[in-house]
């Protein structure tokens, strides 16, 4: 009921995803609670980046709205890598690397899913990013770049002894803004972008534990992050991905993708998701999170299986890792066409205990001395499990994957089993508001909404993996700028 509840609440907030072609026009007098030139939504990387920017490029005014009591979002407790070539502290190590390289790494990672347009900029300026968080900001990095989701020594570690990770952003970013006067309003929940007839932005409607008020502003910086958190909103835009948890930041529930699309911004690339196989039932019935739901070792074992909820096997278990759509996406489809919100991992209960693999909450997993003992425990056909891993057992004998053509620690799978029901769930989105290279927010049609710009993980399709906080601090640079010029 909660979940039908949820999803109406985010359908009736998203009219405008359907067919919202003009702008709403919800205040009449401009009857302000407070003004500024510029107001950036959210106090993630892209939004302090965006305030920053705005603020260093002589915007009047700036006002930064964050709904939690402290700000960060997801970039704060991100592990801090970030990508990026050509900068200070590559030079200094002598590592060369070319923006060619890093842009064919970026488009791979993402099987070329990406704008190519605003990708380029991402990659273009990533490096610049970097000595700007050092040069501007003071921000703390490791001495030396690594090698990270690909081959290339890209990724810069933010952080130094005493602070590690994304949390060390946090008192370069709170000095900036008290240098520059930037007018910080935590508990302050954006709730409603408010428009001028004329289709350009006029402010904010926002909550806080006073009551509402409306803010005045020339121009609007969307940085709210994605909708990891947000599972009924992800199978709303994408049916695709429809049974999957939200295991991103609690406060990453696609609020300024929902007031956008209210306002009339397009969406776009919506089903590109980063989602991690999880444990179905500490998910779903003892409320867990990333951690006590982890089975990233259980998948990773050489001999894992995966078999669907009628217990037939369907999918190359190792042709992606087990946060990557190869293996997602064919999961998803085989939950819905089976009608149940898991598949089973399976392994041989030595190959689980040697690695000490454990399961979340110290609970067992469920196994079976035998096969027929197993499909048992885990309720499923014992004749369909049978059939499943004998052909499985046979194809692995003869070293060859007839139906899935898997060439990877293809073993015979014996002695005591042990099973799992995973699902994949969401913990980064890449789709969102869509936008040009000035950061402003597009309509279907192709034109922008005066006023508004967008950047960070609710903008769409110019990041994926290893580039994530890259892309957030980059494009709220941008969308400061050039929401701080639009208001002159
Ligand atoms: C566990 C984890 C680790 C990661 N590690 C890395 C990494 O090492 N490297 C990498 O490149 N990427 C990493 N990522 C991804 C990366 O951190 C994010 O994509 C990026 O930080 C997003 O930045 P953002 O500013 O767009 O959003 P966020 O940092 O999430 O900020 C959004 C802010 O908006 C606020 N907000 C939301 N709605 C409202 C509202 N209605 N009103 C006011 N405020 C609002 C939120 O409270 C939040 O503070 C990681 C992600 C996760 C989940």
């Amino acid at each position: 009921m909660k979940k039908l509840i949820t999803l109406f609440t985010s359908a009736f907030l998203l009219a405008g995803v359907a067919g919202c072609s003009n702008p709403v026009t919800t205040e009449t007098a401009d009857n302000f609670d407070k003004e500024a030139a510029v107001v950036v939504i959210g106090a993630g990387g892209a939004g302090l980046s965006a305030a920053v920017e705005a603020a260093d490029q002589g915007a009047e005014s700036v006002i930064l709205l964050e709904k939690m009591s402290s700000i960060g979002g997801t970039s704060f407790v991100s592990q801090g890598m970030i990508a990026g070539y050509d900068t200070q502290i590559q030079k200094a190590t002598n590592v060369t690397i070319t923006y060619e390289q890093m842009y064919e790494n970026l488009m791979n990672n993402a099987s070329y899913r990406l704008d190519p347009e605003l990708t380029k900029i991402t990659v273009e300026k990533s490096g610049e990013t970097i000595d700007w968080l050092i040069d501007r900001l003071n921000v703390p990095f490791q001495p030396e770049a690594i090698v990270g989701y690909g081959p290339l020594q890209m990724m810069h570690i933010i952080g130094n002894e005493e602070v590690k990770g994304g949390f060390a952003l946090n008192e370069p970013f709170m000095n900036a803004l008290q240098e520059k006067g930037v007018d910080l309003m935590l508990e302050t929940k954006a709730t409603e972008i408010l428009m001028n007839a004329d289709g350009s932005v006029k402010g904010v409607k926002v909550e806080t534990a006073e009551g509402e008020m409306n803010i005045g502003a020339k121009a609007i910086v969307v940085a709210t992050g994605g909708y990891a958190y947000n599972p009924e909103l992800a199978e709303l835009l994408t049916p695709e991905v429809a049974g999957t948890f939200g295991i991103g930041h609690p406060a990453c529930t696609g609020d300024g993708i929902i007031m956008a699309s209210n306002v009339g911004a397009a969406l776009t690339h919506t089903d590109n998701m980063m989602a991690v196989l999880k444990d179905y039932e500490i998910m779903a019935e003892h409320n867990g999170n990333s951690n006590t739901a982890n089975v990233s070792r259980f998948i990773a074992s050489p001999s894992t299986i995966l078999v669907d909820g009628n217990g037939v096997r369907f999918v190359d278990e190792k042709s992606g890792g087990y946060m990557t759509q190869e293996l997602n996406s064919p999961i998803f489809d085989r939950m819905h066409k089976t009608d149940y919100g898991y598949v089973w991992a399976i392994a041989p209960k030595a190959e689980i205990e040697a690695s000490e693999i454990k399961r979340g909450l110290d609970m067992e997993f469920i196994s079976g001395e035998t096969v027929e003992e197993l499909a048992t425990n885990m309720g499923v056909d014992t004749q369909t499990l049978v059939e499943t891993i004998t052909h499985y057992n046979e194809m692995a004998v003869a070293g060859q994957d007839s139906d899935f053509k898997r060439t990877t620690t293809l073993n015979v799978l014996e002695g005591e089993l042990v099973a799992v029901k995973v699902v994949p769930c969401e913990i980064i989105t890449y789709g969102g508001i869509a936008r040009n290279e000035k950061a402003e927010v597009l309509k279907a049609d192709g034109s922008s909404i005066a006023g508004l710009y967008v950047a960070g993980e609710a903008s769409a399709n110019s990041a994926y993996m290893g580039f994530t906080l890259s892309n957030a601090i980059t494009w709220g640079r941008i969308a400061g700028a050039n929401a701080a010029a639009y208001t002159k």
